[in-house]
């Protein structure tokens, strides 16, 4: 079974014209869409697939400025006030909660470590604690163990990945904008260097502007703008458990696995990091950008298998606007989760928190993380035609931080001052030399 996923109705046609079309009804698109609807723009959420269907329903829904990377700390914390907003002013109930996250472990480099993200995370003003032995094992008391120590992150939280961008899309169409799934956006229309409309499949939407969001086929829409976009796609599985074990946190972390309670009372397994690098002719191409992560990571990520060059996302090839794009036999990218890295984090969450072993399978499934060389996003306005914003390549921490991305582009798009820190973000730092690794 693939990750679940709630479904929603589409607006009928797509309309003749809008101030805004969004491209990509991930989490990050739906934001926006929101975000600039809000403003009291006319709005075009358009998405090839289901709303959510990719990254955005097949992550673990952490939503944390514990051990995030400076450069992205803002938009973390942003992001948290967000989600309440978000929830507040839609109606919808995003199953989002600051039900605070537990960090365990026994490797003191790795307490040094989030001693160190401790001691700038509180400067910044984040709430966080360390955890001696006696509290991480009482936290972590569930795993049956005594830890030299952890974390304790009580204002962070999870938001319900099966639901959170599909009703978000919802509420963007109460509010008047409009939502457009199985529609694949093929490219995009200039009169005078300037965005002048949107060729769908199911017609041509006129507009200024233009945010794509598109996850992981953004650096190949980008391609046929003539825009280089470095990316790289990285193939995580993760798995749930049926509900049960209530005593276990429900955000919980340690080397051995991360679990995460879901808003049905399932388990959500995964073991950080832990994924496949599947060579695609786009990341083919950027390989040498991608060497220093690749590298600082190879105790966790090994090589995949051929499919995925197959399966149209980062494609080196041009497409015709008025011929059926990869984007169309390949509505929702959903690569076959890898079966020994199931079968592993099955067995250490279940060596991790014992009472996990009577719970049985719900689902199990895979998903391509949209990775920059530097493992920051681009939000930019981007070097094309003017009236494009680019909002991709959140490299594994673009769920929780969704609600302030989305937030950014939005306030890019109407040339606004915007309360999210941006520097950083822009694509022009991949193009210069040696990009700086996000750090935790
Ligand atoms: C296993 C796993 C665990 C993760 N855990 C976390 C976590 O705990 N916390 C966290 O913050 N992040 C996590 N992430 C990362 C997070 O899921 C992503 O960063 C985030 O969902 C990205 O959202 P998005 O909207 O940019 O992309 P996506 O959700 O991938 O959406 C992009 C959408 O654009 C559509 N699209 C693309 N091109 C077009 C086009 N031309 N026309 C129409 N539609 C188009 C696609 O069909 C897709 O639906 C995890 C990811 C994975 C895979």
């Amino acid at each position: 079974m693939p990750a679940p996923l709630m479904t929603i109705a589409s607006t009928p046609e797509p309309p003749a014209t809008a101030d805004v079309v969004v491209i990509g009804g991930g989490i990050v698109g739906v934001c926006t869409a929101w975000f600039l609807r809000q403003a009291g723009l006319s709005v075009a959420l358009i998405e090839k697939g289901r709303i959510g269907a990719e990254q955005s329903s097949r992550n673990w829904g952490w939503c944390r400025q514990q051990n995030r990377d400076a450069r992205l700390l803002g938009m973390a914390t942003a992001s948290l006030t967000l989600w309440e907003q978000i929830m507040a002013d839609t109606g919808e109930d995003l199953g989002f909660r600051r039900c605070g996250l537990v960090y365990v472990s026994d490797d003191e480099a790795e307490l040094e470590g989030w001693a160190k993200w401790c001691d700038f995370g509180r400067a910044a003003g984040v709430e966080t604690q360390m955890l001696g032995a006696d509290a991480a094992s009482d936290r972590g008391g569930v795993t049956g163990k005594r830890w030299r120590g952890g974390v304790w992150a009580p204002t962070d939280g999870i938001a319900d990945t099966a639901s959170a961008a599909p009703r978000i899309a919802r509420a963007v169409m109460a509010a008047g904008g409009s939502v457009h799934q199985f529609c694949a956006a093929r490219g995009i229309e200039t009169e005078a260097g300037r965005i002048a409309s949107v060729v769908t499949e199911s017609g041509t939407i006129r507009t200024q502007a233009v945010v794509v969001a598109g996850g992981a086929w953004t650096s190949s829409f980008c391609r046929q703008l003539g825009i280089s976009f470095p990316q790289a796609t990285i193939r995580a599985s993760a798995l749930s458990l049926m509900p049960g074990a209530p005593d276990v946190p429900d955000a919980f972390h340690s080397k051995e696995a991360t679990l995460t309670r879901r808003a049905d009372g399932a388990l959500t397994l995964a073991v950080s990091q832990l994924a496949r690098v599947d060579p695609t002719p786009q990341s083919l191409r950027y390989a040498w950008r991608f060497l220093p992560m690749f590298l600082a990571r190879r105790d966790v990520l090994s090589a995949g298998d051929l499919r995925a060059m197959f399966s149209g996302q980062e494609t080196l090839r041009h497409w015709a606007m008025d011929k059926p794009t990869p984007m169309e036999r390949h509505r929702i990218l959903d690569p076959r989760p890898d079966a020994d890295t199931v079968a592993r984090i099955l067995d250490q969450a279940r060596r991790f928190v014992p009472q996990l072993t009577t719970l049985p399978v719900q689902a199990a499934w895979s998903g391509f993380i949209d990775s920059t060389p530097d493992g920051l996003p681009v939000i930019d306005a981007a070097p094309g035609p003017e009236g494009l914003v680019l909002a991709s390549g959140f490299s594994g921490q673009g769920f929780g931080t969704g609600p302030g991305a989305g937030r950014l582009a939005a306030d890019l798009v109407m040339g606004r001052t915007s309360t999210i820190p941006s520097a950083g973000l822009e694509l022009a730092r991949l193009h210069r030399g040696r990009a700086k690794v996000a750090g935790m």
